[in-house]
């Protein structure tokens, strides 16, 4: 590999309220021909008014995704399937979203253009084509996948992003109004793994400048909504939008750590979700980021969310030792979290200790 990373950015970016209404004049110049965009819309919004704001011409389509599981590349493989026995080719993609649908988007406009499954294309760097014109609209802050170069998805075997450069979006559009009424225990999970991206990067060895700059400003963000502020409003709405996006770049050029790399676990294993799989686990990691499980337990009290316990309890050693496999199989984010000796540090047993008191 070579030394620096040179990574592939997002190419537009729109920021305000109110912002989704000028998506007709963004997508306009992007449609091709006959073919149609082909919206993919987060199923909470099935019969809300954001449906009837979205700017559907001619033969485009409006998909509303089933979130109720994290993405799987079957899921992926089905909708693009569809799309070119429907249309042959489309325009673009629009997926409107938290990270789920933000990811399944990604993916679909991927296996537009790729032959095969998505099954195939993960991991790095695997995707040969460029896919169809794509564009990230997040209705749900935190995970950072609107400007990441990952599509998460659960496959047969493993649980592995599309990594490449072709993932990142053409355009996101970031509208802080749509997270207006998303639960407070949702924005919560979710607005926490925005959080724990920046302790896990800010702690982390590969930490240089570039995403000290971001992590930061992420985290002080993540501070003034979950700690400063008394009550939620949209002057919050619009910060936890901007720590994503910043705590996104942050990760961009690090890594994430513990937390993660524990969660995936849970994940493969439980079907855990991201955000409140990371919340689990980052209530026990004094050990790791004493300062960062300390404030993050000032959070949890302040925005009066629940963090489930003893998930793993009666757990076989069978399945113990397949969530100890999958995590230790996330190798940089040991190596960003404990350093080049992580091996010697995280042990099987010690790791078997952590499971077994989330
Ligand atoms: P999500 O997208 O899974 O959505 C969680 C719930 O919130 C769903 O029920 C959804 O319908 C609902 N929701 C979304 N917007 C809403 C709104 N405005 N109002 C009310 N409800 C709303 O949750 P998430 O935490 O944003 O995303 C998690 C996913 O993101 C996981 O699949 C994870 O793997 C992925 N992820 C990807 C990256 C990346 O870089 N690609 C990074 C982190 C996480
Ligand atoms: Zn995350």
């Amino acid at each position: 590999m070579s030394k620096f990373r040179n990574f592939k950015m997002v190419d537009y970016v729109i920021y305000g309220r109110g912002s989704f209404d000028q998506l007709d004049e963004i997508l306009s110049p992007n449609r091709k021909d006959n073919s149609p965009m082909i919206f993919l819309v987060d199923h909470f919004f099935k019969g809300k008014a954001l449906t009837e704001r979205i700017p559907v011409q001619g033969k485009d389509k409006v998909i509303f995704a089933d979130v109720t599981y994290e993405p799987k590349t079957t899921y992926v493989d089905k909708i693009a399937g569809e799309l070119k026995e429907e249309f042959g080719t489309v325009s673009g993609v629009i997926g409107i979203g938290g990270g789920s649908t933000m990811d399944l988007a990604k993916a679909v406009s991927l296996m537009m253009t790729n032959p095969g499954s998505s099954a195939d294309y993960q991991g790095w760097d695997l995707v040969r084509f460029p896919g169809v014109y794509k564009v990230g609209i997040p209705t749900l802050s935190g995970t950072g996948a609107e400007v990441s170069r990952t599509t998460v998805l659960t496959g047969p075997t493993r649980k592995l992003g599309m990594n490449s450069d072709f993932t990142p979006f053409n355009q996101i559009v970031l509208d802080p109004e749509l997270a207006a009424n998303v639960p407070v225990n949702q924005r919560f999970y979710t607005g926490m793994d925005c959080y724990i991206h920046c302790i896990e990067s800010l702690q982390g060895t590969y930490l240089n400048e570039f995403s000290k700059s971001y992590g930061e400003k992420a985290l002080e963000l993540c501070r003034e909504v979950f700690l400063e502020k008394n009550t939620w409003d949209n002057e919050s709405d619009d910060k936890l939008m901007m720590a994503s996006y910043a705590g996104g770049m942050s990760i961009a050029y690090s890594q994430v750590g513990v937390a993660h790399a524990v969660s995936y676990g849970l994940a493969f294993l439980l079907g855990t979700k991201h955000g409140v799989g990371n919340c689990i686990v980052m209530n026990h990691l004094e050990e790791y980021y004493p300062e960062g499980t300390a404030e993050f337990k000032q959070m949890v009290e302040k925005s009066k969310v629940e963090i489930p316990q003893g998930i793993c309890k009666g757990l076989s050693d069978e399945e113990f030792d397949t969530m100890i496999n999958v995590s230790l199989g996330m190798k940089p984010l040991w190596e960003n979290a404990l350093g080049k000796d992580w091996e010697k540090i995280m042990t099987r047993v010690k790791l078997r200790e952590l499971y077994e008191r989330l």
